[in-house]
Parts: C-alpha cells; structure tokens; sequence
C-alpha cells in the first residue's frame, strides 16, 4: 500500500494506495519490526487525515489483504502482556493514563504504566523465593558443606522486614483509591438549607434546580471537581425529612444511601440547627456548614463549624479549605506507589497473611514455612501476572556447589 517500506522506526511520507492501485491518501508511515514494538511483534502505523471517508477508504483497502482485521478492544495490550512487553499492572496502568482526568491521576497512572510499581512487587516476589530456596536447601541438604548452615535467621529477618514494607504499602490503598476514585463528597442536610446552591457555587455553573419550594431535588445531582489535582465527586442529595411523596421519599432514600457511602459528609445546617444530629453522625467524616451567613448569621455555633454564603461567596474558600484536609497527603518521594485496585489490595492482603502464617511457624517446620512463602510469592506475582518463581529456583541452586 505504500509501494517501499520506510526505514525501521522512521517515519517517512508515502502515497498510500488500495491494492489495485487507487490513490486513497499521503501521510506518514512507520514500521516498527518485532520485537522493538508495543506489542512485541511486526507493526505498521499509516498516519492518514481524520476525515471518516479517508479513514474508511484505507481501512476497507486494509480489510482486503487476506488475513487482516480490526484489533479487538485491549487486544494490543493484550499481545503485549503474552509477549512479555508489560506486565498487568503497566497495562492497568496504562488504562489509567488514558481515563486520567486530573494530575494526581494522571501521575498515580504514570507510576504504575512505567512499571515502578511492578519492580516493587517483582523484588517481594524475589525475596520470598530466595527465602523459600534457603529453607528448601536446608531441608534437602542440610548435610551438606556448601550449603550455608542455619539461614533461619537472617532468612527470618528479612521476612520480617519484608512484612513490614508489605504493611506500609496495603496502608498507601486507601490514598490510591481517592486518587483514582476521587474523593466523594456528599451535600447533606434539611430541605431548603442551600444544599443545591452549593453545589452550584461550587460547580461555577447551574448543575442543580434551586428554589426556595423544599423538596424540589429528587434524584442525585453529582458534579467532578478538581482540587489542587485531585479528583473531588460532590453530590447533591434530596433534602432529609418525613414526607409522604412516592418520588421525594425515593430521593430521600438514595440521598441516605449516598451518605453511607461517602468519603466526606458537608451537612448543612438549618436556621437554628445545632451540628450533632445528623443522619450519620459518627460514622462518615462530617463537616457542618452554617450557610446562608449573608442573612443568618451565626454565633451560637461552635468554631469547628464552617459559615458560608453563596450568595456574597464569603466563607467558601475556608470550606474548600476544610474539604482539602481530607485529601491524602502526598509528603513522601515515593507517594504513588500506592496500590491502585482492589484486586491488588486483595492480592497484598493474601501475600501478607501467607507470609505471617510462615513467620509463625516454630522454626523446625521448615515444610510448611516453604508451603507459605511459595502461596505468598505466588499471590504477588498475581498481581503482575508473572508467576515464573521456579526459574528463580535454578538462579539461586546453581550459587550452591551440590549437584557437582
Ligand atoms: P436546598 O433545598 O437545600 O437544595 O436549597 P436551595 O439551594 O434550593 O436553596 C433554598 C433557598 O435558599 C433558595 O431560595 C436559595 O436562593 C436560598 N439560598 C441558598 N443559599 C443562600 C445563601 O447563601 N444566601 C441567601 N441569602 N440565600 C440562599
């Protein structure tokens, strides 16, 4: 279709034509021969104008040639997973990067895209069946000279502290899921408090129906918002009170739900309203908002509660202020290597209680402590799909001189 081949790696312009000939475009054209490519095998790139007619011209020319298809969806990254281009979670990653919306998700995705987080789990995954080697040896030859005698205990030792890492790492879970996630934040409290002109002011647009009719919010208005990078999710809810109205009370219900299910909680106060007794008091983290301050304002309440107007916008930047404290805290050179999914958090939980379980055997069951450290080393190598423990095996046996 581009009569010669470009040189590897190099884009060069081509006339594009259908296999009988037909001009369909010119545009830049580069070959990219395995397995110096994404997905590790021969690949072409025709880059053609965006026009839908052009671009279906070069595909039908494309559809001709016996043998080729489209892609199905993720089937490159997955060709580049089998070809051991990427592990999953440089694949997950790579998702993430291209869903990412804000920088802190952006840069959470990039962590893990560009494989630092895979490097961590694959040395865990290293040093659990180093230790598991020691302790086969010392089972099979503990007679032998060259076998180094009692690895018991540094073999311990660096378990121990691999423990410890594995902890400080399942504590980063909740940090990349609010990265990933967002933060929830639900707008909660009595009808007619302000709750949509809230949200509103803080959307800088009309996202919800406001009037002073209590009531009128039914169903969930949600707005994404970005604060210093993060992504913010704040939702509308209907206004919490007795009411015998099919549609509202529906609201109400969805409205509790959301609540339960909230990272954070703004409840707004009503005229008079002392902070204390709302719905899930206790249970979410809560922040109380005093609002309408331009024509009620407030001195009976306590300092903790935020005072805000969206009427003057007095007392709004205090409150993202507050909605900020809530967003992890990003000190360390390392913050996002975080574990990003749940099926990661799982997999960690696994590795972690497998490794505890070995770590607590009395230090003659051997067999078992093995057994353990192989179920730990096997869940993390889940995480990046690359369970290849045994090859590990020869490495370390070969440092040993049996067998000669
Ligand atoms: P919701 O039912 O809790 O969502 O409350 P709305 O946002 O619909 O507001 C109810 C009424 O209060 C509307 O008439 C708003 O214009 C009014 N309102 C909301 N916030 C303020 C405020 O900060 N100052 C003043 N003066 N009025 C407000």
């Amino acid at each position: 279709m581009t009569g010669s081949l470009p040189a590897p790696r190099r884009a060069e312009l081509r006339s594009i034509r259908s296999r009988n000939g037909l001009f369909l475009d010119q545009g830049l054209v580069i070959h990219f021969p395995g397995p110096a490519s994404f997905t590790g095998e021969d690949s072409a790139e025709l880059h053609v104008h965006g026009g839908r007619a052009t671009v279906r011209a070069v595909l039908d020319a494309l559809a001709e040639f016996p043998g080729l298809r489209a892609a199905d969806a993720g089937e490159f990254s997955r060709r580049a997973f089998h070809n051991g281009k990427l592990d999953l979670v440089e694949i997950e990653g790579l998702a993430d990067i291209v869903a990412a919306q804000t920088e802190m998700q952006r840069r959470l995705a990039l962590e893990h895209a560009s494989g630092g987080v895979s490097r961590l789990y694959d040395d865990w995954a290293r040093r659990l069946t180093y230790a598991r080697a020691m302790i086969e040896a010392e089972l099979d030859f503990a007679d032998e000279e060259d076998v180094p005698g009692a690895v018991g205990q540094t073999v311990r030792d660096d378990l121990v502290a691999l423990g410890g890492e594995l902890r400080a790492h399942l504590a980063g879970s909740r940090t990349g899921e609010i990265i990933r996630d967002g933060l929830t934040v639900v707008i909660a409290g009595p009808p007619n408090v302000g709750k949509s002109s809230l949200i509103n002011y803080l959307a800088k647009r009309d996202v919800a129906i406001v009037t002073d009719i209590p009531g009128t919010t039914r169903d969930i208005v949600s707005v994404d918002l970005d604060l210093d990078g993060f992504a913010v999710r704040v939702l509308d809810t209907a206004g919490i009170r007795e009411t015998d109205e099919v549609v509202e009370r529906e609201g109400i219900r969805r409205a509790r739900s959301a609540m339960a299910q909230a990272d954070l909680i703004l409840r707004l106060l009503d005229r008079g309203e002392m902070p204390g007794t709302a719905d899930m008091e206790g249970a979410v983290a809560t922040i109380y908002v005093a609002s309408k301050a331009d024509i009620h304002p407030r001195s009976d309440v306590a300092p903790s509660v935020v005072s805000v107007s969206t009427l003057t916008g007095d007392g709004i930047d205090g409150l993202l202020e507050r909605i900020r404290g809530h967003l992890p805290q990003l000190g360390q050179y390392n913050a996002f290597a975080v574990p990003s999914r749940d099926r990661h958090n799982e997999a960690l939980r696994l590795t972690l209680r497998a490794l505890e379980e070995a770590l607590s055997l009395p230090l003659n069951e051997l067999e078992l402590q093995a057994e353990n450290l192989r179920l730990a080393a096997n869940e993390i190598g889940r995480i990046t799909g690359r369970v290849d423990v045994e090859n590990l095996l020869d490495v370390i046996f070969a440092e040993f001189c049996i067998g000669k």
